[in-house]
């Protein structure tokens, strides 16, 4: 029996459950697990300290001179069983029943729990570690797809600069001549090998294995990336209209290699000091030629823009 002055963890407990007390307060009491000596027989078996190196859940209440289930009274107080009730006290079931109660759900949920408590902040911190690196992972794939993209570009604005065509007529690695866009890529990766690996698809050298990464050469890329560019430019000359003080615009027809009937728009700007034309593009006229279609197109494209003030 516990003296007058000793205090018992687990009748203190029982009237204060772990849960509703302070953290500081429960981590201390979390590692005190009470293993004194019972003084217990029921028939011919007694009590053995040994039990307690056997069975790290098991404890002891001097007070009320029985077993008790460790952290089943820290993190399961409510189950009906006797480890955390009344006490265990029949040494003569003591191992099939120890055996019993290690395979009820609740026993090993709270098992792993105090196995684990305390534990937490450093499972979080190998999380984050891991998100941490992934998050790097992403920025350096982001960061070399941007410095890919900046060499493309220098290539899509030089053929566009120097009107040559993108396409080739033969695209296939065999293919001694891949057309303007890949041959001028080709020639820009020879000087720059992260490019090279990039363009060529031989990621997992640049630690950033996988399949279908951006490379940059399919036709869809080229035609995105004129049309951003085309975007760029128009914006540019909307700003320019929208701060000069006259505007004439000329539509003018042409056809094409392809036999296209294309309609020419230039818009001429007086700027004060001097005079400039931009032309905004083509517009397929193919269909009708007449003066209503034309100025329908014209119409358009004022409609379209809400800069240009035609
Ligand atoms: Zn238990």
């Amino acid at each position: 029996m516990a003296s007058a002055n000793e205090i018992d963890i687990i009748s203190e407990l029982q009237k204060k459950p772990f849960s509703v007390r302070q953290s500081g307060e429960q981590n201390i009491l979390v590692k005190q697990r009470p293993i004194p000596n019972l003084q217990a027989t029921t028939g011919n078996r007694s009590f053995q300290e040994s039990w307690y190196s056997k069975k790290d859940w098991l404890c002891c209440s001097s007070e009320k001179n029985a077993l008790f289930c460790w952290p089943c009274l820290l993190f399961c107080p409510g189950s009906s069983s006797s480890w955390t009730q009344t006490g265990f006290k029949n040494m003569k079931n003591f191992l099939s029943d120890c055996k019993k109660h290690e395979k009820a759900k609740s026993h090993m949920g709270a098992y792993k729990t105090w196995k684990t408590y305390g534990f937490q902040p450093r499972i979080d911190c190998l999380m984050s570690q891991t998100r941490r690196e992934e998050i790097q992972r992403h920025n350096e794939e982001v960061r070399q797809n941007r410095e890919m993209l900046k060499t493309i570009t220098e290539a899509v604005l030089y053929l566009s600069r120097q009107e040559l065509a993108f396409r080739g007529h033969d695209e296939s690695s065999s293919s001694m001549n891949r057309g303007n866009y890949r041959e001028l890529l080709e020639s820009f990766a020879k000087m720059d090998s992260v490019f090279e690996r990039r363009l060529h698809g031989r990621l997992a050298e640049t630690h950033l294995a996988g399949g279908g990464r951006f490379t940059g050469v399919s036709p869809d890329i080229q035609n995105d990336l004129i049309d951003c560019l085309d975007k760029i430019i128009e914006d540019e000359i909307l700003k320019e209209i929208y701060c000069c003080t006259f505007l004439s615009i000329q539509v003018d027809e042409a056809t094409d290699v392809s036999t296209k009937e294309q309609l020419s728009v230039i818009v001429r700007m007086d700027k004060g000091e001097s005079v400039i034309e931009r032309q905004l593009g083509f517009v397929d006229v193919s269909c009708d030629r007449t003066a209503t279609a034309i100025s329908s197109v014209v119409k358009g494209l004022r409609d379209s823009r809400p800069l240009l003030l035609l």
